[in-house]
């Protein structure tokens, strides 16, 4: 059996953090393939290596000299190189990298650079094979990540290793160039990793004890969850958490791996685990988490029978798939539907109220900015009745209008919208009427 871990930038951040990373690895021999991404902030206002290495980029794009643009970053790998006593040099990479920089081999290549050499210094320092991600990580010539032939050709490299280190965030263009996943993508590097050598858990270290229940720069001191499904995941990570990137649940999620989120810093804690099904039997809280975001907009429409006009809503829909506007909600009533939008992407349509008037001839369209919208998420709802009541007098209590309301029959989730300047205290009664009243 074998576990994937994965160590986010703070986690090896300076050689510390690499000692703690080591110790975690060396006391459970199930964790064989480690995926590091590239050093982190070791205090507040420190850079992150990939800030450092985007920055280095552009700069020798602008005419700076590569190597002398290069030498704060290589001196922070030589730094955790000289603090752990090991004994290799990196300068045979260092001189390439910047022969590359100069031959402008592109801003995601240079980004990737920040995993590559770490992952070499975290072999080095475990013992382990190091594993280069371009070699076994591909995108099809469109930039999509290409899921079968990296899940192909990582499984059968891996076999022949009992343990190693692969590099986050990159893979290969058909090219054999390099291309990055999204910021924090060393997450999806892990997941694909657990993935093509069927882990028995993916296990995600990383600077916090795992997924608050509530925003902790809304809520103080918020409870932790111990367990969450993917399903519910989704709902809450949709609305903007930030713990795991959000892709990085799918691969593992369709192989039914779970994943445990933990802390570098507290290996003993339980972090949360992210389930595909949850065992049966009653939840500690109805509630699972609160999460939203601010931003939106709501498209009011009104039109006379709109209810037993056939093709209304199919002609709104088609508006919005031919110019592109993607919607989040639609509440609707017996003649006036809405739209829950998000603002950025109306602003860039002035015209919509006017095509929405051509393809639908409404008799009143509105729209009204400054909405946020709030998922109360927990697969404990299904079986507990009061759950939308509870959550209603919370609001009623703190003077809080509610403008929409949205249920799926699934009842995972009720999604409520606001006005924004209600938001962090619609948050805050929320938590205090599920967690500190059960
Ligand atoms: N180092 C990359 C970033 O800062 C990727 C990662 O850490 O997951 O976004």
């Amino acid at each position: 059996m074998a576990k994937v871990v994965k160590f986010g930038g703070s986690s090896l951040a300076d050689a510390n953090q690499f000692r703690k990373v080591a110790d975690i690895i060396r006391s459970d021999k199930e964790r064989r393939y480690v995926v590091p991404s590239a050093p982190g902030k070791r205090f507040k206002d420190d850079t992150k290596v990939t800030d450092m290495l985007y920055k280095c980029y552009d700069d020798v794009c602008a005419g700076a000299n590569a190597v002398a643009a290069f030498l704060p970053i290589a001196d922070r790998y030589n730094g955790i190189i000289s603090d752990l006593g090991l004994t290799i040099s990196l300068d045979r990479e260092f001189e390439e990298i910047t022969d590359n920089f100069t031959k402008r081999a592109g801003r995601d290549y240079a980004a990737s650079r920040g995993e590559y050499l770490n992952g070499i210094i975290l072999a080095n320092y475990l013992g382990f094979n190091f594993v280069d991600a371009a070699k076994g990580i591909f995108f099809k010539a469109d930039g999509e990540f290409d899921a079968e032939l990296t899940d192909a050709t990582l499984a059968s490299i891996l076999e022949g290793y009992d343990c190693a280190v692969i590099p986050g965030f990159y893979g290969a263009n058909p090219d054999g160039t390099i291309r990055t996943f999204s910021r924090g993508g060393s997450d999806f590097t892990g997941s694909v990793v657990a993935k093509a050598i069927g882990a028995e858990l993916y296990e995600n270290w990383t600077d916090v004890p795992g997924f608050a229940v509530a925003d902790p720069r809304i809520v103080d001191d918020p409870e932790f969850i111990d367990l969450i499904t993917y399903r519910e995941l989704r709902e809450l990570s949709y609305m903007g958490a930030t713990v795991l990137h959000q892709d990085a649940i799918f691969p593992v999620r369709n192989a039914r791996i779970p994943i445990n989120i933990k802390n570098t810093n507290d290996p003993s804690a339980k972090g949360t685990m992210i389930v595909h099904d949850a065992p049966e039997g009653k939840n500690r809280h109805i509630i699972t988490g609160i999460a939203g975001k601010k931003n939106f907009s709501a498209v009011a429409i009104e039109k006379d029978e709109m209810n037993s006009e056939i093709g209304f809503l199919r002609r709104i829909l088609t508006l919005m798939d031919v110019e592109k506007i993607n919607f989040e909600h639609i509440p609707t009533g017996i003649d006036t539907m809405t739209l829950i939008v998000d603002t950025d992407d109306l602003k860039k349509h002035p015209n919509f109220a006017e095509r929405v008037k051509e393809v639908a001839n409404p008799n009143h369209i509105e729209i009204e900015d400054g909405l946020a919208l709030i998922a109360v998420v927990g697969r404990g709802m299904k079986a507990t009745k009061g759950t939308a009541t509870r959550i209603f007098a919370a609001l009623s209590h703190a003077n809080i209008n509610i403008k929409m309301i949205d249920q799926g029959s699934s009842e995972l989730n009720i999604i409520i919208g606001i006005r924004e300047e209600d938001f962090d205290e619609a948050i805050r009664v929320i938590y205090n009427m599920f967690m500190l009243q059960e």
